[in-house]
Parts: C-alpha cells; sequence; structure tokens
C-alpha cells in the first residue's frame, strides 16, 4: 500500500440479526418469500399504527455487545431518522441516535508477524432495514416490503485501522464473533453482513484526520480489500497533485475494480433526528444482561487460546478449529472420546475437513460422526489397523454408515502381525529381487526402503512396518 501518506479506516458494519420476527411488528422475516407478503400496518408505515419493540433483538444486542467489551447502557432511546425514499414507507426509519445500548467496546486483532492490536468500538445501535427496490422491466420499479422493518445492530468502529489487512483482520473477526453468537448468518453475499469503509489519509505525522470517503457495496472480504486499496491511491494521487479529498459516499463496482461518487456525505443534521414517541426509552436491568451474559458460547477467540494452551496444538491447527463453531464442537467432541489433540486435529483438518469440501457437504451433516472417527484412532492406537488402512476405514465407513470394527473386519484390514504370515512374504520378495539383496546386504542401505516397500505392497498394505523392518534386518544378519 502507499507509503507517503498514513492511511485512516473506520468501519460501519451492518448485521441483520435471525430473529423470526420484525424489531417492531409480528412479521416474519424469512427471505425469498412473495413480495410484500410479510408485511402488516406497522412495516407498512400506515398512518396510526405503532410500532412494539422486539425484546429478542434487545437480547441479541446484548448479546453482540458483551462479546465486544462493550458497555451495556441501562437506559437507551430509539429515534427517528428522518429522509424520503420509496422502500421506507413511513418517511423515516427507527434507529438509535443519542444514548445507543452499546458503547466503548473494542476488538483484539493479530496480523501473521505483528502484535496484537486493538481496535476501539464506538457503539452498537439497533435500528429497522429498509424495504427493497425492484427495477425489473427498466420502465418501472416495485417495492418489496418484506424486508422492511427487519433488525440490525449497526457495529461502529473507531477510526483506528491503518491497513486494509487490519480492516479485514477486524471485519473478520466480528463476523466470525455474530456467527459464533448464532444472532447472524453472516452471508455477506445475501446481505446479512453489510460493510461499508470510511478511508482517509493523512501526511505521516499529522495529528487531524484526513477528509474521508465512505465506500459502500463491498458484498465480500476480498472487495473491501479491493476497495480500500483503490481508495488510497486514488486520495494520494489527489493530494500528490494539490487537490482536495471531498467528503462523499462512493459506490465500488466490484467488476471494474473501481469505484465512483453516488453522493455528496450528508450530515446527521440532514436527518432531523429526534427521539421516536411512539417508543418509551429501553430500560435494560443488570438482571437482564446477566441473563443474557450466562447465555454466551465460548467465543473463537477464547477457543483458539484454550487448543493450544489446553490441548498443546499449534496456533495453525488451533485456528482451523476455532474458526467456525461447527467445526470446533465435531473436534471437541472426539478429543473428549479419543485423547491424542494432535492426532485429533490432523484428522479433522486433513480427513474430515478435506472429504466435506470435496463433496460440497457441512459438517454438522459429516456422515463420519467424531464416534466413529475415535473408533477409528482407536484402532490405530492398539495397532489393529495401520494410519495407512485407517483412511481406508475412513472412506468405508463414509459409503456405508458402518462403525471402524465392522469394515475392518468386512474388508480384512486387520494389521497382519503373525510373524510366519510376515516372514513368508519377506522370504518371497527376497527371492524376487536377489541383485538388491545381495546390494542391500554389501551396504547400500537405501535399498531398506525399497524392500519394506514391497513386503508392504505384497501384504496389500496390512503388514505391520516395524515387524516388517525387524525381519528383514535378521534375514540381513543371517
Ligand atoms: P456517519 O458516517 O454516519 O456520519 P460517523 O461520523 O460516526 O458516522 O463515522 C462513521 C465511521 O467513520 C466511524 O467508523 C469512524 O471511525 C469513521 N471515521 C470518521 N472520521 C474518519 C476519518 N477522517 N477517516 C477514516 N474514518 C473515519
Ligand atoms: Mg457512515
Ligand atoms: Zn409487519
Amino acid at each position: 500500500m502507499n507509503s507517503r501518506y498514513e492511511v485512516v479506516i473506520g468501519l460501519e458494519v451492518h448485521v441483520q440479526l435471525t430473529t423470526k420476527t420484525k424489531i417492531f411488528c409480528g412479521c416474519s422475516t424469512r427471505f425469498g418469500q412473495a413480495p410484500n407478503s410479510q408485511t402488516c400496518p406497522v412495516c407498512l408505515g400506515l398512518p396510526g399504527a405503532l410500532p412494539v419493540l422486539n425484546h429478542k433483538v434487545v437480547d441479541y444486542a446484548i448479546k453482540a455487545g458483551l462479546a465486544t467489551n462493550c458497555q451495556i447502557a441501562p437506559h437507551s432511546i430509539f429515534a427517528r431518522k428522518n429522509y424520503f425514499y420509496p422502500d421506507l414507507p413511513k418517511g423515516y426509519q427507527i434507529s438509535q441516535f443519542e444514548l445507543p445500548i452499546c458503547e466503548r467496546g473494542w476488538l483484539d486483532i493479530e496480523l501473521e508477524g505483528s502484535e496484537k492490536k486493538r481496535i476501539g468500538i464506538t457503539r452498537i445501535h439497533m435500528e429497522e432495514d429498509a424495504g427493497k427496490l425492484l427495477h425489473a422491466d427498466g420502465q418501472s420499479s416495485s417495492v418489496d416490503l418484506n424486508r422492511a422493518c427487519t433488525p440490525l445492530l449497526e457495529v461502529v468502529s473507531e477510526p483506528d485501522m491503518r491497513t486494509a489487512d487490519e480492516a479485514i483482520a477486524y471485519l473478520k473477526q466480528l463476523h466470525q464473533i455474530v456467527v459464533y453468537l448464532g444472532i447472524c448468518d453472516g452471508n455477506l453475499e445475501e446481505g446479512s453482513f453489510r460493510c461499508d469503509a470510511n478511508v482517509s489519509i493523512r501526511p505521516w505525522g499529522q495529528k487531524e484526520l484526513g477528509t474521508r470517503a465512505e465506500l459502500k457495496n463491498l458484498n465480500s472480504f476480498r472487495f473491501i480489500k479491493q476497495a480500500i486499496e483503490y481508495e488510497v491511491e486514488r486520495q494520494a494521487e489527489l493530494l500528490d497533485d494539490g487537490g482536495k479529498v471531498v467528503q462523499e459516499t462512493r459506490l465500488f463496482d466490484a467488476d471494474k475494480g473501481v469505484s465512483r461518487s453516488m453522493r455528496g456525505k450528508e450530515e446527521a443534521h440532514d436527518y432531523r433526528y429526534f427521539p421516536d414517541p411512539d417508543l418509551l426509552p429501553l430500560k435494560v436491568s443488570e438482571d437482564w444482561i446477566d441473563q443474557v451474559r450466562s447465555t454466551l458460547p465460548e467465543l473463537p477467540q477464547a477457543k483458539l487460546q484454550r487448543y493450544q494452551q489446553e490441548f498443546g496444538l499449534p496456533a495453525y491447527d488451533a485456528g482451523v478449529l476455532s474458526a467456525e463453531k461447527p467445526v470446533a464442537e465435531y473436534f471437541e467432541t472426539l478429543v473428549a472420546l479419543h485423547d491424542q489433540p494432535k492426532i485429533c486435529s490432523n484428522w479433522v483438518m486433513s480427513e474430515v475437513l478435506g472429504a466435506l469440501k470435496d463433496k460440497g457437504i457441512d459438517i454438522v451433516d459429516c456422515p463420519v460422526t467424531p464416534a466413529m472417527l475415535a473408533g477409528i484412532l482407536k484402532r490405530i492406537a492398539d495397532s489393529t489397523i495401520s494410519g495407512k488402512i485407517a483412511k481406508q476405514v475412513f472412506d468405508g465407513i463414509w459409503s456405508t454408515g458402518k462403525s471402524a470394527d465392522q469394515i475392518i473386519e468386512e474388508q480384512g484390514l486387520k494389521q497382519v502381525t503373525d510373524t510366519g504370515a510376515i516372514e513368508a512374504i519377506v522370504n518371497e520378495v527376497i527371492a524376487a529381487n536377489p541383485g538388491q539383496f545381495e546390494e542391500l546386504k554389501g551396504g547400500k542401505d537405501k535399498l531398506m526402503g525399497f524392500f519394506v516397500g514391497q513386503v508392504m505392497k505384497a501384504s496389500k498394505g496390512k503388514a505391520n512396518p516395524e515387524m516388517v523392518n525387524q525381519l528383514l534386518k535378521k534375514k540381513l544378519s543371517a
């Protein structure tokens, strides 16, 4: 990235909540239903209809606040943000302005090869979403108000990030948290987790922040990074040419990799915020907060630490296994059944995740359950099968649903530990390769691997490799 200027980034993230009903009415939030089929006088903005707050939304906001180290306000207020747009039938959006529900939080991010860095979270507030305009035929526009009044959290960061990579690290962590909490499905493409990036630059050493542009329409982590990097270059060139950055909202075009100005930046006063007289100030008691706190799951960052400390796993393994809750649950169930964390980790990361990816299956639907996998690992540990044969057993379980022991039995995969049987094969292999055996005897140690390999092959992988080694050595000294 550009080195002539210091880059400053602050992010606003809209998190769409997974409550069953909308924030101020009882309509369903289900996605993909017939247009306007999930509406009522409240979310249609009909005169006289009154909003009633969905307390589940408050639970979710408190969850998000606690998980991001925020203070939860005992007293917060809903405000009207006034603007006109056809997808907003009331002519205002109910949001929070002064006195949001959560304030002064933070997340610690860690980039490879650098120190931990704390990113401040200014506030998290609750608000309703707008509807959707459909411009199908190019002649007219239609409005679908199913999304109107669905609940959002807006998470606003401090301008603490200095590179696109830091911004992505922060976003990924926030994303992981809301998905772990089960309050958001996390789908960037469908707009369940939407990010606006505020970007400015300033000469190194300057205290005041530069003028920022706000980037919108960023629906993948890759685009967010691209858009920030493009914006930094654009601003740097402007300043280098003696120009000025104007405060504006810019729309990123992912196909072309450029952004263009959408509109001048509106200010808070343009929205004529005022407390919504239809909704009482929200009181959140200590009890309410404690009750929500008691439902918090162990978060990914805590798991990441614990997997390294408690299980002695490398940071890489711990990162992969803790990134998604269902993967973490699979791994933890497995370790509880088979107390060899690193072996469990290897199997989950390579065999299980690999096969799931190949077949496009979710881990919750994995045909090899942790108990079945533990059955395989047990048979490796007691030398019934070799690690190599174990992969065959894994595939057998995957396609038949039978247990490890059943597959081993049916397919005759037991490791051969009968000395006589292995010796017979060793003799055959020596007889078939007399020249090489003489060379091995004469000191060409490299050939040991060749002989072990041949014996393993002849036994279809079932001979115990250690015994093969021992027997070969015996033959050499004979
Ligand atoms: P709004 O965009 O709604 O007017 P704010 O003034 O609260 O709201 O700022 C929104 C975001 O912009 C915050 O994440 C904040 O950290 C970030 N921000 C504010 N000023 C700058 C700046 N000069 N450069 C980069 N980010 C900034
Ligand atoms: Mg903004
Ligand atoms: Zn409704």
